[in-house]
């Protein structure tokens, strides 16, 4: 068996043989052309069906959507669109499309819009659209193995259920074998959360990087690559509440080995998916530019999505201290005539993404790593830097889309990591695990998190979160 995507790219071998393909109609024209596509390609192949060699009812029965298998010749086309073309000889039809039904789904060939197809996310999988962006998903997914793997990483899988708490902002979502009928009250007849796994308080992962940053002292590199769930209410484009996150950490790097790291990352994976993903991102790129003239000239995208990505991957990031960000900000006319929605007033405030924009998009227009951030507005394990001030944080801000990789080189200096989690509250009795790494050959190790989701963003173009995975988990969606 052969997919479409295969007997494609390799017609000249199939000329004037017989073959069997099987897909679902696309398109069937003047009773005569099946386009059929079984998601292998973007691209359809063309069917010829000579009407008096078949039974009427099989005829009258190929209609959009259904799904067929197909035997015939492969000649070379004389159209203009295509190669080749079947003749078919022999059809069956393998599902009809119970037509009237099909009417009221996103399979009805006409556009219809992102919302209604994130409804029928079940159904979305069958449009160019989205076979377009899944495939580039798949394609990126891949890209992130192998470049981990020729860089001499260990891929290990953390918990999905843990009791750790990463990130602590507070978004995490509690996992409970609670017997309905017995849930375990406290005096005061609350639910007593700190039993519900076993009897022990647990949540689904924010983050693997404790636990990564444990396996990367006994091995060196490693990286995860796994879901991962924030209980974000905040409804925004960018924010899911069950993404996928890569988490690679390192022994023996620092800050700068860790920037050079994402940078090389991001860039490897862009340049993969631009090399092995061409005709979806021909299709996305045409799409790209049909949104822009929608937009009000000034809206507009200076370049068109592939251009952007043959850029990104030629030049350096800027590279820009948290510092000198805020002297920017705090300069720039936006500011200044009250334009963002959260004014900065002065160093030590939190970037919100607006802000992020600006650099990026206004500033820069270039990608940014941000680093040396106040230590109070980033998580405990971040290394503290001579100031007393800063510590040793990074973000990669990206064009369109703000934060797509977070990062750090950790605390690895048991008394400094202590204290820090003094002042933040960190429990040090709950991460006495994260504790020992500390006390038993430490080493200076850096690490960071891409939401793979806003990568996907990138490089397909699509402006909602919710658009770039299979089945979107937010506030108001989690029904399949
Ligand atoms: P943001 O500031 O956008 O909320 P964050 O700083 O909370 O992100 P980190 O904890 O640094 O995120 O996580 C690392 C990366 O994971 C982020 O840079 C981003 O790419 C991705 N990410 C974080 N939260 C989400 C989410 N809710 N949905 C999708 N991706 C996310
Ligand atoms: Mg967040
Ligand atoms: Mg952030
Ligand atoms: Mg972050």
């Amino acid at each position: 068996k052969q997919t479409i995507k295969e007997i494609l790219g390799d017609y000249k071998k199939l000329l004037h043989h017989d073959i069997t393909v099987q897909g679902w109609v696309r398109a069937f024209r003047s009773n005569r052309f099946i386009a059929l596509n079984d998601g292998s390609t973007i691209n359809n192949v063309q069917i010829v069906v000579d009407f008096e060699n078949f039974d009427e009812n099989v005829i009258k029965n190929i209609k959009t959507a259904s799904s067929l298998k197909i035997t015939g010749e492969v000649i070379e086309s004389e159209g203009k669109g295509q190669d080749i073309e079947i003749i078919a000889k022999k059809i069956t039809i393998l599902g009809d499309n119970f037509s009237e039904e099909m009417e009221k789904t996103v399979l009805q060939p006409k556009k219809h819009s992102l919302e209604v197809l994130r409804d029928q996310a079940h159904l979305r999988f069958r449009t160019n659209l989205f076979g377009a962006v899944f495939r580039v998903r798949s394609a990126a997914s891949f890209a992130i193995h192998q470049f981990f793997n020729q860089n001499h990483f260990f891929y290990m899988n953390t918990p999905i259920i843990t009791g750790a708490d990463a990130e602590g902002a507070g978004e995490m979502f509690g996992v409970t074998n609670f017997d309905l009928n017995q849930i375990p009250r406290d005096e005061n007849g609350d639910i007593d959360f700190a039993q519900d796994f076993f009897g022990k308080k647990t949540n689904l992962t924010v983050s693997g990087q404790l636990e990564a940053e444990t396996a990367a002292m006994g091995l060196g590199r490693v990286y995860t690559f796994g879901p991962t769930f924030r209980a974000e209410n905040s409804n925004t484009t960018r924010h899911l509440a069950e993404f996928w996150m890569v988490e690679p950490e390192v022994a023996f790097n620092n800050l700068e080995d860790n920037i050079d790291l994402a940078e090389d990352f991001l860039k490897y994976v862009i340049g993969y998916v631009l090399e092995n993903c061409k005709d979806d991102l021909k299709f996305l790129d045409q799409r790209f530019t049909e949104e822009q003239k929608q937009k009000p000239e000034k809206d507009r995208a200076k370049e068109g999505l592939i251009e952007k990505l043959e850029n990104v991957i030629k030049k350096r990031f800027m590279r820009v201290s948290y510092s000198e960000a805020i002297e920017i900000l705090l300069n720039s006319k936006e500011n200044k005539k009250g334009k963002f929605q959260f004014p900065i007033e002065k160093w030590g405030a939190d970037l919100q993404s607006e802000h992020e924009r600006y650099l990026v998009e206004k500033h820069f227009e270039s990608p940014v790593v941000l680093f040396d951030y106040p230590k109070e507005i980033k998580a405990f394990y971040m290394r503290l830097n001579e100031d007393g001030k800063t510590v040793a944080a990074m973000d990669v801000l990206f064009p369109g889309i703000g934060e797509i990789i977070g990062g750090s080189q950790r605390e690895e200096r048991l008394d400094v990591l202590k204290t820090k989690m003094q002042e933040m509250h960190v429990d040090e009795h709950e991460l006495w695990w994260y504790l020992d790494t500390r006390k038993f050959g430490s080493v200076p190790h850096a690490g960071f998190g891409l939401g793979l989701e806003r990568l996907i963003l990138f490089v397909t173009g699509m402006t909602n979160i919710r658009d770039v995975i299979p089945f979107p988990r937010t506030p108001k969606n989690a029904e399949f």
